[in-house]
């Protein structure tokens, strides 16, 4: 593998990402910030230069040909790649508090880039992410995804906010288990994360931690050893699926 670790983080331009970024950066990493707008990854970039060695990358997580253009840039850059944190997601109000059945297109939509998102892009990553030892693969999940708190009865069985949003974060809590059991014999560990209430555009800054805590909640997942592969993690523990 190299010397220095090589990390990508999608959605890296604000929000946790930008301070996931920075943090890994920050540690030595060689980071690729994945962006999937030009200009403002750029932007994010350059205001990162003295962090440390921190290289914008196009990157929608929605679009194949996007992906792996991606994929080709960052190994014509380096041999192996150490981290991939997938962080990159939506929340679309629209069908909020409707039932499940007249959000179709919302699930759609959000599951486009919460699911299959990942899923494109740890595919096109794995070529890389196999050529280096104890690689690291950390999905940014949510605590909303957590089935055993939805179908918990002390919340009376009221209707989980933002269906769209959070069956997304179970199907990629499911996605993390899935990835982790396939890929634990290769030394490839696979981990969900639960970064907390975080202040971020996504919530319209209503969240009660700041990005840096929530990145620090990510850099925790990216710690756990190949034995906790397929785990949610949260800042006590785990998280129960
Ligand atoms: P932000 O809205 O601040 O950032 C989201 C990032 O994802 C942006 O960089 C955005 O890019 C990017 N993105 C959206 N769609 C795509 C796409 N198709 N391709 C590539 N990038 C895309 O939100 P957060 O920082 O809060 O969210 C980061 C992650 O954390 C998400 O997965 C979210 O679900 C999760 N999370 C957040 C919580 C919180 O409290 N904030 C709590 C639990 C989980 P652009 O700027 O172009 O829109």
């Amino acid at each position: 593998g190299n010397i220095t670790k090589t990390a990508l983080v999608t959605g890296g331009n604000k929000g946790i990402g930008l301070a996931v970024v920075r943090q890994l950066a920050a540690q030595g990493y060689t980071t690729w910030l994945g962006s999937r707008d030009e200009a403002r990854g750029q932007a994010a970039a350059s205001a990162l230069a003295e962090a440390g060695d921190v290289r914008f990358v196009a990157l929608d997580v929605t679009d194949d040909a996007s992906v792996a253009a991606a994929a080709a840039q960052i190994g014509a850059q380096t041999s192996s790649l150490d981290l991939l944190v997938n962080n990159a997601g939506i929340y679309l109000a629209a069908g909020d508090g409707q039932p499940s059945a007249v959000q179709f297109d919302t699930l759609r939509a959000t599951y486009d880039v919460n699911v299959f998102g990942p899923l494109r892009v740890t595919r096109a990553f794995l070529p890389l992410l196999r050529a280096t030892s104890n690689a690291r693969i950390v999905m940014v999940g949510s605590g909303l995804g957590s089935l055993a708190l939805q179908s918990d009865p002390s919340n009376g069985f009221s209707r989980w906010p933002a269906f769209a949003y959070s069956s997304s974060k179970t199907a990629l809590n499911a996605l993390t288990v899935g990835l982790a059991n396939e890929l634990r014999g290769e030394g490839i560990a696979v981990t969900v994360v639960n970064p907390g209430f975080v202040a971020t555009d996504l919530n319209g800054n209503t969240g009660t931690l700041t990005t840096d805590e929530g990145a620090r909640m990510v850099m925790r997942a990216v710690q756990v050893p190949l034995s906790g592969s397929g785990s949610f993690v949260n800042d006590d523990g785990t998280f129960p699926w």
